[in-house]
């Protein structure tokens, strides 16, 4: 038997007006091939790299929220290897000294999943092949990238999907990236390989790694990581070992396929970018940076659910960055002393609630609130047919047999009935 071990890379483009080394617009999803580009970002030669100081800080800013530490000097360095789309003949990247270190995310099974690095480079260009030509569209060349390196931390699929989708609903919860997966704008890389429980338990990690790259969606991830464990297990089991390679996913035929294989680190010629100068961040440009970092997903659940007493579902709906809107409206309504649940449970599941104004809000939950007594009128009749014994007690003067009947009474409306108006309508009924 083999278990897998996992390791992501998260590619995501962040959400800035510029381009990560030049001043070209950033906004290229809707545009015409190559025309957002200039001599930086076409790779021309002696034209020079300005680093976008947003991009840095969205970086950083991600780092926080992602539990990573900071680190006060970080640089660009050359990452080298030849491609169509990599005219210059290297990325502009980070090796040695990342913007962001050693992080952590709680995932739902209670799993902390270990982050190893994230760093920020330039996206290359975007080849089409047609026939035995190649076209090139360099819009997408020298956007800003961040890229989150985990560490081999998964053991099994379902964290790694949690890992993903979580990523991609906090970049969006700090509005640094759309992570549009079908713009490309999230790309998800595995490094998979599996082995023996035994190794497991020693920490030990197998000799080779696959690493499947083209995963554009959390599905896809899914079937991908699925077909590598049944691919690796058989060759393990016939005593061969994996090779160390590429592979790329192909969804028509539900299979990996073999790209390249994998270079080392030393194979790039990583060394420091000589036309930009290191990074240093000072503490108080830290601090700065910490205060700007806003409630995240995990804190605002937990809000819910303490503070507003909501389930545990509702809650978790409410704090993706998919209903931020309904949060905010939740937040204003509640504040106007509306009840909580039934508030978070008419903005999520009816949909013609959510542009009422408060006013219109309040008139439709009081109307509620007027068959609720309709109801409650029924139970109580119900229950006061039904114990004309204790109903006669009560009459001649045993009073705290009112407590049964108000048992009675929440027991019959599900426990959804206020207590203290039961016992209020009781004792007037029980007077006349
Ligand atoms: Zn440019
Ligand atoms: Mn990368």
């Amino acid at each position: 038997m083999y278990n897998l071990v996992l390791g992501l890379e998260i590619h995501l483009h962040l959400k800035t007006k510029t381009k990560m080394f030049c001043g070209c617009d950033a906004n290229i999803y809707t545009a015409e091939p190559n025309t957002h580009t200039c001599p930086t970002c076409l790779g021309l030669p002696g034209a020079l790299p300005v680093p976008n100081k947003d991009a840095v800080k969205q970086t950083q800013l991600l780092g926080l929220a992602l539990n990573c530490k900071v680190n006060t000097n970080s640089r660009f360095d050359r990452k080298h290897y030849f491609y169509p789309d990599l005219p210059k003949g290297y990325q502009i990247s980070q090796y040695k000294q990342p913007l962001c270190e050693n992080g952590f995310l709680v995932l739902d099974s209670g799993t902390k999943a270990k982050i190893e690095r994230i760093h920020l480079e330039e996206d290359t260009a975007k080849s089409f092949h047609e026939g035995d030509k190649t076209l090139i569209d360099f819009n997408k060349s020298g956007m800003p990238l961040v890229e989150i390196v985990t560490k081999p931390t998964f053991t099994a699929i379902e964290d790694a999907v949690d890992f993903c989708k979580k990523i991609q609903d906090i970049v969006r919860f700090l509005g640094i990236s759309d992570a549009d997966m079908e713009k490309g704008q999230m790309r998800l890389e595995a490094n998979i390989s599996m082995r023996t429980p035994k190794m497991e338990s020693a920490n030990e990690l197998p000799k080779y790694k696959v690493e499947v790259k083209n995963i554009n969606s959390f599905k896809f991830m899914e079937k991908a990581v699925k077909t590598e464990i049944a691919r690796q297990t058989e060759l393990l089991t016939q005593g061969q070992t994996p090779i160390q390679e590429n592979r790329g996913w192909n969804e028509s035929t539900g299979t990996t396929i073999s790209q390249r294989s994998k270079e080392e680190a030393h194979d790039y010629r990583y060394f420091p970018e000589p036309d930009i100068p290191p990074m240093v961040f000072n503490e108080k440009y830290l601090q700065e940076l910490k205060k700007k970092l806003p409630e995240l997903p995990h804190q605002v659940k937990a809000r819910l659910i303490s503070h507003y007493k909501l389930s545990e579902n509702n809650a978790k709906l409410l704090s993706t960055a998919e209903n931020m809107f309904l949060l905010q409206k939740f937040e204003e309504l509640v504040q106007h002393g509306l009840d909580s649940a039934k508030v978070a449970n008419l903005l999520l599941n009816k949909p013609k609630f959510r542009n009422l104004t408060l006013e219109e809000f309040k008139a439709k939950t009081t109307e509620n609130k007027v068959t609720d007594t309709a109801l409650l009128e029924d139970a109580i009749n119900k229950v006061l047919h039904a114990n004309s014994n204790a109903v006669t007690d009560y009459k001649t003067g045993k009073e705290s047999i009112i407590e049964f009947l108000v048992g009675m009474v929440m027991r019959e409306t599900k426990g959804k009935a206020d207590a203290a108006l039961v016992r209020n309508s009781l004792i007037s009924k029980l007077k006349t």
